[in-house]
């Protein structure tokens, strides 16, 4: 291991900026300024202070702006041409120093310095409990890509501030890289650091696109839709009381949910064409944000809005985009989880319980409930689904009432063995939010039906196929 470096005994101090490694004087005032100090140091130390330190530095000038190779390369480089013995033996004492433009998705461990454009904390759900992480996105002068940070701990992160994100890990999600930090992530105050973030980065990729093709990631778009509905609500923000002008607007291949902070006089059934909105996600679910950029100008309509009971996608479809309002799915059930059949909920917050006891209110006396966890595939993927008692009943033919008697009788587990038979391997449609958390999307039904699969038609639909490809 290298010991961790503490007090730089360089008498220059290093930086890169620009790329360029320059000595910056004497004093340290930011984090950024010692960036290269450390590097200087081992290089020195590995050569075990057999070569100049000039001679490093413009060693590393070559390497980082001639051979455009990330600071780990160019160490190893350094390394191996002046014979620093073994190499292989020589570990990085620090991530890779990337610009976001540099960044290809798989960094197990980089550095990033960049201004945060945008910020929010985010409540999801792990193994059953609530924790908050914080996600926006980053951007420096080459770019910009989404962020979250897994364990913020009480970092407070202000928008149009500069931070360096230490030990950062990337990924790739429809093509577009994001980056995390985990539990070795560090975020720091690049304080006297100013970032100016051509407008570009942002209106760039405003690109004019369907309702039904916007998912999470995307960025700055452009659409044109119907205004659905429209509520106006008043909410405090920070302790202050604001307007959020909300609803769903929607055109010929889907519907999506959009805010606004700014009243632009929007109408219901007016069809508007908006510039510059921005896509949030919200447990995977797009949502269309106007925000300050956003212009909007109304238009003549020249389209039919999608029929607004549901949106028929494939799962491979809605797993991509990651979620959705009033989605409509149409598979085969396939499996069905525990916590399916006969279940108790609580009276007070109608969590389901265990044993008599519910998470936040203790013993309590539950109210029995039917339910099922069921998975659905449609040849495309599969998904996971919860259905409520009505629908469960209209699916099985079991009711709440006939299922209490079974467990009465025979024992709960019955229950849910009487209803697996039922719905197993049934084809079935079902239309309700599909939402996506750690493992990923699933549905919450809100109305499902069996579908009789109609064998004559099925049969000539398939001659159709055959005979067209003849
Ligand atoms: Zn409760």
């Amino acid at each position: 291991m290298i010991p961790t470096f503490i007090n730089p005994p360089c008498a220059v101090i290093y930086t890169v900026r620009d790329w360029t490694v320059v000595p910056t004087g004497d004093k340290v005032d930011t984090m950024a300024e010692i960036e290269l100090t450390p590097h200087v140091e081992e290089i020195k130390r590995v050569l075990e202070n057999k070569v100049d330190e000039e001679v490093i530095v413009n060693e590393l000038n070559k390497y980082l702006n001639e051979y455009h190779v990330t600071l780990d390369s160019a160490k190893r480089g350094i390394i191996r041409k002046y014979g620093g013995g073994d190499v292989a033996a020589f570990t990085p004492a620090g991530a890779v120093v990337k610009k976001i433009d540099e960044l290809t998705g798989t960094e197990q461990n980089v550095d990033i310095q960049a201004k945060v454009v945008y910020v929010e904390n985010k409540s999801i759900t792990v193994k059953g409990l609530s924790k908050t992480i914080v996600s926006g996105i980053l951007g420096d002068e080459t770019g910009t890509a989404s962020f979250t940070i897994w364990e913020p701990g009480s970092v407070m992160l202000e928008k149009g501030s500069v931070y360096n994100f230490k030990n950062c890990y990337c990924k790739l999600w429809n093509d577009k890289v994001q980056i995390n930090l985990g539990n070795r992530g560090r975020v720091e105050p690049a304080s006297g650091v100013s970032i100016d973030l051509p407008e570009r980065t942002i209106a760039v990729n405003s690109s004019e696109c369907k309702i039904g093709d916007i998912r999470d990631g995307m960025g700055s778009v452009t659409v044109t839709g119907r205004i659905v509905t429209y509520e106006a609500r008043n909410v405090m923000v920070k302790g202050e009381p604001k307007t959020v002008y909300s609803g769903i607007i929607a055109d010929d291949t889907g519907k999506i949910q959009y805010s606004a902070w700014n009243d632009f006089s929007l109408k219901e059934g007016e069809t508007i064409c908006v510039k510059n909105a921005y896509i949030r996600s919200w447990k995977g679910i797009p949502q269309l944000n106007m925000g300050d950029r956003c212009e909007i100008s109304r238009v003549d309509s020249v389209f039919d809005v999608v029929d607004t009971s549901g949106s028929k996608k494939t799962i491979d479809e809605i797993t991509r985009i990651g979620g959705g309002l009033d989605i409509t799915l149409e598979g085969m059930v396939v499996d069905m989880r525990a916590g399916s059949g006969l279940i108790k909920r609580c009276p007070q917050c109608n969590r389901s319980i265990l044993n008599g006891v519910c998470t936040a209110h203790g013993q309590v006396n539950g109210t029995p409930d039917l339910r099922m966890k069921i998975v659905l595939d449609d040849g495309t993927g599969a998904i996971g689904a919860i259905v409520n008692r009505k629908d469960t009943e209209t699916l099985t033919g079991i009711t709440l009432k006939a299922a209490e008697g079974l467990a009465m009788a025979q024992g709960e587990g019955v229950v849910a063995r009487e209803v697996a038979g039922k719905i197993l391997m049934k084809r079935i449609s079902i239309t309700g939010n599909v939402m996506s958390d750690d493992y990923g999307p699933s549905m919450i039904v809100k109305s499902a039906s069996v579908l009789d699969v109609d064998v004559v038609s099925e049969a000539n639909k398939l001659l159709d196929e055959v005979e067209g490809s003849l």
